[in-house]
């Protein structure tokens, strides 16, 4: 029976600012360990976030490049975990109402592996802002976390699950990254993990109209990870829903030497992240004018320029004369 890949991608994009989300900390990348914190982004108790103009103003930049509805009226909420990364045990995010809601990316041209592009649009379902977390190294048998990289300001962008391809994903992540970097959102290094991004994956036979039980790749860190591993996927999950495996919900990691996804964890071990409004900090409310100024200072979106020179080439009215 011949089946069919769906795929849905979640990228994390930091924001390019000058200081972090809600303190006045420096964002940047590659500095001393532990030198660029406060007491707001250690999670110190009794302090205060402050939210962090630009981060806001760019999350609704990238919203009107890629076609979003912006929500006049937003929030933060906490997502309540612990992880030693996140020193507050709680992450601020936004749960139901994001900055950016819908939206899409169309796709173009020829894929990774030089086939041709299906003319098709991948939808965005949000695009939410919230802090990145710090990071962890491991030296043998102890490991250190560094938090400078706590409380950078860090989008996610959801795709509704368009992608039926490992060329489609890649090239959506090229378009976004694009758009990303060309409107100065971030410069989306992946080497200083600006970038990230995990893939939602699943296939179904071509005359089922369910999805089928969806697995998640997590820690993929280029866009050829990113390629590799969904072609892995799709024939390991092809092969197992075949032999009339049933498969469950996880969470998997890739392994890039061996080439193979290996299993972190099930979703019966799924947290509940006991969301609620963040209540340090008031909505974020913007006027349709005040949208209407970000968008002013946008560049055209490269899709958009790009239908039309090609339309434009087409026209006599922009005959070139010497
Ligand atoms: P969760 O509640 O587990 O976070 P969501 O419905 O929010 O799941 O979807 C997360 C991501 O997974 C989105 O990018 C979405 O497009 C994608 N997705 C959802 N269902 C599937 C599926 N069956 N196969 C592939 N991707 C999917
Ligand atoms: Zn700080
Ligand atoms: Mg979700």
């Amino acid at each position: 029976m011949p089946y069919e890949t769906v795929i849905g991608l979640e990228v994390h994009v930091q924001v390019r600012t000058r200081t972090k989300m809600f303190c006045a900390c420096p964002n940047h990348f590659g500095d001393e360990p532990n030198s660029n914190v406060c007491p707001v982004c250690l999670g110190y108790p009794g302090v205060l976030p402050v939210p962090n103009a630009e981060a806001v103003r760019k999350t609704i930049a990238a919203g009107l490049m890629l076609g979003c509805k912006i929500n006049e009226f937003s929030k933060f909420d906490r997502k309540n975990y612990y992880y030693p990364d996140m020193p507050k045990n709680y992450q601020i995010t936004q749960f139901d109402l994001p900055f950016c809601l819908g939206g899409a990316v169309p796709l173009a041209g020829k894929g990774y592996s030089g086939e041709p592009l299906p003319d098709k649009r991948i939808g965005i379902t949000r695009i939410h802002l919230e802090e990145d977390v710090g990071k962890l190294n491991h030296f043998g048998k102890v490991s250190g976390v560094d938090f400078n990289r706590a409380g950078v300001p860090l989008m996610e962008i959801v795709s509704e699950p368009d992608m039926r391809s490992a060329d489609e994903a890649y090239a959506y992540l090229t378009a976004l990254k694009q758009v990303m970097q060309y409107a100065g959102i971030s410069d989306c290094d992946m080497e200083k993990g600006q970038l990230r991004c995990d893939v939602n994956i699943s296939v179904r036979p071509f005359v089922q109209k369910e999805f089928g039980t969806k697995i998640e790749l997590k820690n993929l860190n280029s866009f050829r990870a990113v390629h590799r591993s969904i072609l892995h996927e799709i024939t390991r999950q092809t092969a197992a829903v075949s032999s009339g495996e049933k498969l469950r919900q996880e969470t998997r990691g890739w392994n890039d030497p061996a080439g193979e996804t290996y299993l972190m964890r099930t979703k019966e071990n799924a947290h509940d992240y006991r969301y609620f409004p963040e209540p340090d900090m008031m909505p974020v409310e913007h006027t349709p004018e005040q949208i209407a100024v970000i968008r002013y200072t946008l560049p055209e979106v490269p899709w958009v320029r790009r239908e039309r020179f090609v339309t434009s080439t087409a026209s006599p009215r922009t005959t070139l004369t010497s």
